[in-house]
């Protein structure tokens, strides 16, 4: 397509209403028909990025390729399009102050007052169109967080209205809302439809398209009320019903004609329906296993299972290329204990040690490791799961009383996990780690490889602290051997223990690069190995 055309997602009345998803099922769409389609995130908050947030702040933080620390809807986007999402793709009101900043203190502005308008709302259109110019997509959809009326989203909104103008025929806006339903009057209500919507036209902006979350299906008479209240074309007022699973929502907005009513609305031509058959037979298979498996996920932020938005994706995928569903076990770690490991892990067919920082609930993730390896349960550690994994080996097959990350234990005797090199001098903690997509050789005996089918992968990191290779020879010549390095620095990104069934650590997180359409080849043969 010659020129690209912007569409812009925002939401009203309440957060959470699915956004993300709907932007990714349109572009889902919009792509099966052959568009190049691209999703932009838009957050309004003053950090910088999301990487040094807490997760039980906004769940997950997800990495791309390039190594940007990014908010987790990325990751829906990438598993919805099966195509990476980069640095450009996540961009913070914290990263646009801290551009239009710089420039003030180099003088690009040559003296001129600097303000949100223009400045602010200029560096926000530029990182939007960004993705049209450098990238070349057909599609921008960009989702702007937050809910319209915060006074955080104010300068997004107004940008939207700017663009809106400026690209005439190119830009629309979706807008996002609820119906609630009253159960004592039995009800479904617009108003609060309406009132967003006002909000909207308040700040200038005539949505194009609305999108009701629903959970009763909507009259005809309701969708016309809300399209004379909202100067919208009913045909374009669309229901969003509940559905069970998110990964049904491309096929429930195909049934609404969502992007049929995009493409109108751009002039182009409405050919065929695509068919999604891939994504169909990932549906059924996931609406009907054969069986069903047991697995362990061991971490410290279980609470929130937000926070490991991308490993349950992940188990979801590798469930279904092997036909089963995969119960997630959401295991604190804090819970693990001596006394309480055999009740608590007794009947899981796998286990996973997830991803973390800091000491607390190691001890109890290491207890899940040991308890794997000696049951001979198919284990999976993913990047602390894998460091964990080794510290385990270490005191009690090595004899290394006291191992330990130098994350955990300063003082360690044996540091068998240690901090990076190139990491000793880090001060600043915003997107410092060894972060982003490294290659890695693997060796041919080994499940990696296996999984894989081939020799040379690359997968994404996040990390300060890795294997100590003093103590390679030793690991090795007891049993846990590295199985896969990285061929520039020799660090060493898989170990396995070859005489366990399937004992695999990786300090990648494998789970960042699970798509529908590609599940992750360690996941697919982790849960392969928990249903022998
Ligand atoms: N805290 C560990 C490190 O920095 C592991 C990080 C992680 O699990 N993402 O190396």
């Amino acid at each position: 397509m010659s020129t690209t055309k912007y569409i812009f997602v925002t939401g009203g009345v309440t957060s959470s209403l699915g956004k993300g998803i709907i932007s990714a099922s349109l572009a889902k769409l919009l792509q099966a028909r052959g568009f190049k389609v691209t999703i932009q995130k838009l957050d309004p908050y003053l950090n910088v990025d999301p990487g040094t947030l807490n997760p039980y702040e906004h769940g997950e933080c997800f990495v791309t390729d390039d190594g940007a620390e990014t908010d987790l809807d990325l990751g829906h986007y990438e598993r919805f399009l099966n195509f990476p999402t980069s640095q450009a793709n996540n961009v913070t009101t914290g990263r646009i102050y801290k551009s239009v900043i710089e420039k003030e203190r180099r003088g690009d502005f040559l003296g001129k007052t600097v303000q949100i308008i223009p400045h602010i709302t200029d560096e926000i259109k530029r990182r939007i169109k960004l993705l049209g110019t450098k990238y070349k997509y057909d599609f921008v959809i960009t989702e702007i967080g937050g809910t319209v009326g915060d006074i955080e989203s104010l300068p997004y909104i107004e940008t939207v209205r700017q663009l809106k103008w400026e690209l005439e025929g190119n830009a629309m806006v979706i807008h996002l809302t609820l119906v609630p339903y009253l159960r004592a009057s039995g009800e479904l209500k617009t108003k609060p439809t309406q009132h967003s919507v006002k909000s909207l036209l308040e700040a200038g902006v005539q949505p194009d398209i609305l999108v009701l979350r629903t959970e009763r299906e909507l009259t005809e008479d309701i969708k016309g009320k809300v399209a004379l209240f909202c100067n919208v074309n009913i045909k374009n007022v669309i229901q969003s019903i509940d559905v069970s699973t998110i990964y049904e929502v491309p096929l429930r907005m195909q049934d609404e004609e969502l992007d049929r009513r995009v493409l109108e609305k751009f002039n182009l031509p409405v050919t065929k329906d695509p068919k999604l058959e891939a994504w169909k037979e990932f549906l059924h298979n996931f609406k009907e296993p054969e069986k069903t498996v047991d697995i362990a996920l061991v971490g410290k932020y279980v609470e929130l299972q937000d926070a490991y938005k991308s490993i349950a994706e992940s188990f979801v995928h590798a469930g279904c290329s092997n036909k089963c569903k995969v119960n997630i076990q959401w295991i604190h770690s804090e819970s693990l204990t001596q006394k309480t490991v055999d009740d608590i892990l007794g009947n899981v067919k796998g286990i996973l040690v997830a991803p973390g920082f800091g000491h607390r609930g190691m001890e109890g993730k290491i207890l899940a490791v040991k308890y794997a390896r000696e049951k001979n349960i198919p284990f999976l550690g993913i990047c602390l799961g894998m460091q964990c994994a080794v510290i385990e080996f270490s005191r009690n097959v090595l004899g290394l009383e006291k191992a330990n990350s130098s994350e955990m234990d300063e003082k360690t005797p044996y540091p068998v996990i240690d901090i990076m090199e190139e990491q000793k001098n880090v001060l600043e903690k915003g997107g410092t780690m060894r972060l982003g997509s490294y290659p890695c050789k693997l060796e041919k005996k080994s499940h990696a490889f296996n999984a894989y089918q081939e020799e040379l992968i690359n997968e994404r990191h996040r990390h300060r602290y890795e294997l100590n290779n003093k103590y390679l020879e030793e690991l090795k010549k007891a049993g846990m051997v590295p199985v896969g390095i990285n061929p520039e620095t020799n660090l060493v990104e898989i170990i396995e223990i070859p005489k366990h069934k399937w004992f695999v650590g990786v300090q990648f997180h494998p789970e960042y690069k699970s798509t529908v359409i590609k599940p992750h080849p360690i996941f697919v043969s982790f849960v392969k190995a928990t249903l022998e």
